[in-house]
């Protein structure tokens, strides 16, 4: 352990996930590439235009709120946040100073300092030697939630921020990719309660631990080296793996907040937060215990689930089926099946759960089949890419492609009988001592059969034919 106590707190801004912008009716869609299709004279900041509040977005961030066990204010307001910036063209962002929608709440045992709302500014892009500005982002309902210095290390602040992404996606408020730009993520960082440098330009969670971590270690030097940690903002720069200065503190602005008198005050009691506490889905703290609960589960895997909420779904029902149909097991076939060969299809074709031709009481039949051995392995991998391919039953295409595990002993028999009259050299070598022609005799068998028959089976057979030969 170093000498050194770090402390960090986060600030973090999610885009919201509604159908239009925070304050006019032009369209939220940050998948729209081409540039400024999603505009109009609010959004582009034109003088004598007037701002309408979006009611889905406000919602949103009480949600958020009521799901991190935050304090929901009754009066909020609107305020002016006053800078230049060519990214916002009228000289102020809408956002919330005094009165935010929630104060206080907690994740993970840090606490939430507050969540606000404000609205995004436009896209800046330098190309070329010219900077073009793309507003189709300008005026996105942005949230901002900001904790209490609470961190101690990098891994909490990652573990934080995967799990905020999830109550944000679990909450349908935000799609909360970071790469896009969706959510992000500033640190505080400073070590012995000393002067704090934020960190901007983190795209990634690694991002978001390789920057606290390379900070942690700068402030440090600078501090055994006698210096003194600057106030400033610093930026992670991804390719030297290093944060550089940004902006220093001499540079600090001065907003000058004041209440946006084109936005009345308002109370949220209009917003009734007591049912929108009703309508909480149920959150990933909640689905873990549960999950552990009611599955035979490991940590690992009721992770895999709870991370992907349609992957959890679908698991769900196919496991009430299974039960429905066997009174045991089955479970665990059912979700290595689901997590990897199934999974691998649908990477494979590009097919989400949306799409998915497999129902859950398909996949349930079909660990009911493995689990009562009418199916081996090898052949329940070939029965699911079919299923995949056609939706159709387990237990149709095991009629219909003729396989699953044949109890026809004559049958087998005469498949052993032929393949002993046919191999003679095999019988030979198998008779001198080379106990490895069996192997072979068996898979000549197997491969006549199809696959169809239960491998321990067949072995006891040729061992006996070869005996009374
Ligand atoms: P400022 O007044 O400089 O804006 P705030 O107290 O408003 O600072 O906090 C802004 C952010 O900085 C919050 O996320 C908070 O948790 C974090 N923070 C505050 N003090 C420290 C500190 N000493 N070290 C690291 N982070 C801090
Ligand atoms: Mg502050």
């Amino acid at each position: 352990m170093s000498d050194y106590q770090p402390t960090i707190g986060l600030e973090i801004h999610a885009q919201l996930r509604t159908r239009t912008k925070m304050f006019c009716d032009s369209v939220n869609d940050s998948d729209e590439r081409h540039p400024n299709t999603n505009v109009c004279p609010v959004c582009l900041g034109h003088p004598g235009t007037l701002p309408v509040p979006n009611r889905a977005a406000i919602e949103n961030v009480i949600r958020v709120g009521l799901a991190l066990g935050g304090r929901i204010n009754g009066a909020v307001k609107f305020d002016r946040k006053n800078y230049f910036y060519p990214d916002l063209p009228k000289a102020y962002q809408i956002s919330q100073y005094d009165r935010p929608l929630v104060e206080g709440g907690t994740l993970q045992g840090v606490r939430i300092r507050r969540v606000h709302l404000e609205e995004d500014t436009a896209d800046l892009r330098h190309e070329g030697g010219v900077s073009l500005v793309d507003f189709n982002r300008s005026g996105v309902p942005l949230m901002e939630l900001v904790t209490e210095p609470d961190f101690r290390d990098a891994d909490a602040v990652a573990a934080f921020a995967r799990e905020l992404q999830l109550i944000l996606r679990y909450l349908g408020v935000s799609a909360a990719d970071m790469e896009k730009g969706q959510m992000r993520i500033e640190a505080n960082v400073s070590l012995n309660m000393g002067t704090k440098v934020e960190l901007k330009n983190i795209n990634s969670f690694r991002a978001v631990r390789d920057a606290i971590e390379y900070e942690l270690r700068r402030q440090e030097d600078v501090i055994a080296g006698g210096g003194a940690v600057s106030q400033e903002t610093r930026g992670w720069d991804e390719a030297k793996r290093k944060t550089v200065t940004q902006r220093s503190k001499e540079e600090a602005h001065d907003y000058r907040y004041f209440p946006d008198p084109d936005l009345p005050p308002f109370d949220t009691a209009i917003f009734d937060p007591e049912t929108l506490r009703y309508s909480l889905p149920e959150l990933p703290a909640a689905r873990r215990e549960r999950f552990v609960r009611e599955y035979s589960l490991d940590a690992q895997q009721t992770e895999a689930l709870v991370a992907d909420p349609d992957l959890a779904k679908f698991y769900e029902e196919a496991i009430s089926e299974l039960r429905s149909r066997l009174s045991a097991g089955g479970e665990a076939a059912l979700y290595n099946y689901l997590t990897s060969d199934l999974r691998g299809l649908m990477n494979q074709a590009a097919v989400s759960f949306a799409d998915l031709k497999i129902s859950p009481e398909g996949l349930a039949h079909l660990a009911v089949l493995i689990e009562l051995k009418k199916v081996t392995s090898r052949q329940a991998k070939d029965i699911l890419a079919a299923m995949f391919r056609t939706g159709a039953d387990p237990e149709e295409i095991v009629k219909s492609e003729g396989i699953g595990i044949s109890e026809n002993t004559d049958e087998i028999q005469a498949v052993v009988a032929a393949v002993v009259a046919g191999e003679k050299a095999a019988v030979d070598d198998y008779r001198k001592g080379k106990t490895a022609s069996l192997q072979f005799l068996i898979g000549k068998g197997m491969a006549k059969l199809k696959g169809r028959a239960r491998p321990e089976m067949l072995k006891d057979l040729f061992e006996r034919m070869l005996r009374e030969e």
